[in-house]
C-alpha cells in the first residue's frame, strides 16, 4: 500500500500549488470528515477482503476455476486481464450505484461533498464499500482473478481514486493525453457536478476506456461552470460523523442520481 500513501502526500502538496477549482467550504472539517469515513472504510476493506475476496481468489488459482485460470495465457497477460476485469466491473458497480435508488442512498454521501479534493477519494459510506466487496468476490470467482492481480488492482484503484478526485490543475495538453488511458481530475470533476446529466457521465474509476466504450464519456463541461455536490443533499462539513453514517437510512436521501 506504499504507492497510495505516497500519492496522497504528493497530491496534497500539488493541490496547494496548482488548484483546479475554487473551494466553497473550509477544507479542515471536510478533510476530517472524509478521513473518518476512510478509517471506517479501511476496517471494512481489510476485514472483508481477507475473509472473502482473497480466499475466493486463492481457491480459484488452486482449483483452476474461472475463465482466466482455465486459459493457458502467459502469467503476465492473465494478471493484466484480471486487473482490467476488476476495473470494468467497478464501472458497472458505479453505474448501479447511480441508477438504483437504494444504492444511490449510500453513494450520495460521497457525492454530497461540496468540494472535491484528494480527501474525497477516500470518503465513501462503509456500507457501500461492504456491498461492493461482496459483489467483487463474485466477479473474482467468475473470472478466476488471482490474489496477485487483486492486490495490484487494489493498490492501483486507490491511487487512481486519490488522483482523479484531486483538486489539481494539470497542463491541459498533459491531461488530454492522460485521459486517453486513465480518469483525470477534470473528467471526474464533471461526474461530481450538481447537474444530474453530468453525474451520469464519466463513471470509470481507473481506465477511462469503459466510458469510451459505453458512450458515457463527457469532456465538454468547463470546470469553472461546475457546481460540485448535490442540490438536494448538501453535506455540511460540520455534520457529525455518526449522523453522516445514518443519513442513507434516514429517509431524507435524494432520488437516484
Ligand atoms: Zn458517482
Amino acid at each position: 500500500m506504499a504507492p497510495p500513501i505516497a500519492a496522497f502526500g504528493l497530491l496534497l502538496l500539488l493541490e496547494r500549488l496548482r488548484p483546479l477549482r475554487r473551494r466553497t467550504e473550509p477544507s479542515r472539517p471536510r478533510f476530517l470528515q472524509n478521513l473518518a469515513l476512510a478509517a471506517a472504510g479501511t476496517v471494512v476493506n481489510l476485514a472483508l477482503n481477507e475473509l472473502l475476496v482473497v480466499p475466493v481468489a486463492r481457491r480459484a488459482v488452486e482449483r483452476r476455476r474461472g475463465l482466466l485460470q482455465r486459459s493457458s495465457l502467459p502469467h503476465r497477460v492473465e494478471t493484466a486481464l484480471g486487473i482490467a476485469w476488476l476495473d470494468y466491473t467497478l464501472y458497472l458497480w458505479h453505474l448501479l450505484t447511480h441508477r438504483a435508488s437504494w444504492f444511490w442512498r449510500m453513494h450520495a454521501i460521497h457525492h454530497a461533498d461540496r468540494d472535491l479534493d484528494v480527501s474525497t477519494g477516500l470518503g465513501f459510506h462503509p456500507v457501500e464499500l461492504a456491498l461492493s466487496i461482496v459483489a467483487r468476490a463474485g466477479f473474482v470467482a467468475a473470472a478466476g482473478v488471482s490474489p496477485r492481480a487483486f492486490d495490484l488492482w487494489q493498490s492501483a484503484i486507490l491511487t487512481s481514486s486519490l488522483f482523479h478526485h484531486a483538486n489539481l490543475r494539470l497542463p491541459p495538453s498533459l491531461e488530454r493525453l492522460l485521459a486517453l488511458v486513465v480518469v483525470t481530475p477534470r473528467l471526474h470533476g464533471i461526474h461530481h457536478s450538481e447537474v444530474e446529466a453530468h453525474r451520469r457521465a464519466n463513471l470509470s474509476s481507473g481506465l477511462s476506456w469503459w466510458d469510451w466504450a459505453h458512450g458515457t464519456l463527457r469532456c465538454d463541461v468547463p470546470q469553472e461552470k461546475l457546481t460540485i455536490g448535490l442540490p438536494d443533499a448538501r453535506r455540511s462539513g460540520k455534520a457529525r460523523f455518526v449522523r453522516l453514517l445514518a443519513l442513507p437510512f434516514s429517509g431524507r436521501s435524494p432520488r437516484a442520481g
